[in-house]
């Protein structure tokens, strides 16, 4: 039974408690252990009746501002700190599953075990989502850069088994077809060496397929051709029921610096000029025709719209919805 003196002091220990919150020792209330890791790289959206599974291959701590060409590494600080990008900024490594309902496309194949542990997440991303990679029918990379196919192979095999591997012809061409003059150049020589590892084995087997500029890889896939960042890179074009998507690739780097100075490129780039002008069209006619994009690396899960701004173009990331 209550007295009133023990009601007043059980009043005043919780206003104690209430008021006082930060001043208890932490250690009071922390004795679970930290957990120290995320949830599954994986997030759904609907696009008219297929599914889109962005998947994550993970993160990788990148200095942007001495990546960037065509602006000066302090400009380029100056311009990301002003963004809460100082330093080595954290760049997503994106992969994308369709599912249309009679075919299973993987859109880029992340880095495997050739960027190090803080990437190559892409198969336990796809387990965690609820597929397996012998589920998958199609894989169709935007180009043959190691973060977009070194997932391709695991210990010299398919990790994709039952799929057929598509890539542009020029992708092929260039990576691996390649002159004697590329194969020993110091920046393309060892690029060449990892093409041919990645996509040799799907070659090897009869199960690698070359699209032509523009045309589609797969029925009901379309493409177009991006050159610069590499010379047959492709973006990917879906659509049902009215709505669109471009896998868009390494179009941008980043979600802000180039949205602003399309004309800033990257040291992979294989062809800055050209980079740069195939920048600027994506840009404008995401902006023009608002359908969805998808990159690989922009920031998980790279899905977004692009739209004009005072100062050239935003970058509009999806809102997060907790059923689709
Ligand atoms: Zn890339």
């Amino acid at each position: 039974m209550h007295t009133r003196r023990s009601l007043l002091i059980n009043c005043a220990k919780i206003a104690l408690a209430a008021g006082t919150s930060t001043a208890v020792p932490a250690a009071v209330f922390a004795k679970a252990p930290m957990v120290g890791k995320q949830a599954a790289g994986f997030y759904r959206v609907k696009l008219g009746s297929y599914e889109i599974t962005a998947l994550s291959d993970g993160t990788a701590k990148l200095p942007m501002s001495k990546i960037y060409k065509n602006i000066g590494e302090e400009e380029a600080e100056t311009y990301l700190v002003d963004r809460y990008q100082a330093g080595a900024a954290e760049v997503s490594v994106n992969a994308f599953l369709v599912n249309t309902g009679e075919r299973l496309v993987l859109i880029d194949a992340g880095t495997g075990n050739l960027l190090g542990p803080s990437l190559g997440r892409l198969v336990s991303n796809i387990e965690a989502s609820g597929y397996k990679a012998s589920d998958i029918d199609d894989v169709i990379l935007t180009h043959i850069h190691a973060d977009h196919s070194g997932g391709l192979i695991a210990n010299g095999s398919r990790v994709y088994e039952n799929a057929v591997l598509h890539v542009n012809r020029r992708e092929e061409l260039f990576w691996l077809k390649a002159d004697a003059e590329s194969k020993v150049d110091k920046v393309l020589g060892p690029q060449i060496t990892q093409a041919e590892q990645c996509v040799g084995p799907y070659a090897d087997a009869g199960r690698l397929k070359t699209f032509d500029d523009n045309a589609a890889p797969v029925p009901g896939f379309g493409s177009v051709l991006l050159s610069g960042h590499t010379p047959g890179h492709s973006g990917i074009i879906v659509e049902s029921q009215g709505e669109k998507i471009v896998f868009w690739g390494d179009v941008a780097h980043g979600d802000v610096l180039q949205y602003d100075h399309p004309e800033v490129t990257v040291d992979f780039d294989v062809d800055q000029k050209a980079a740069a002008a195939t920048r600027a069209v994506a840009f404008a006619e995401a902006a023009d025709q608002r359908y969805l994009v998808a990159g690989a690396h922009h920031a998980f899960p790279g899905i977004g719209h692009v739209r004009r701004d005072d100062s050239n173009y935003e970058w509009v990331p999806i809102v997060y919805r907790a059923s689709y």
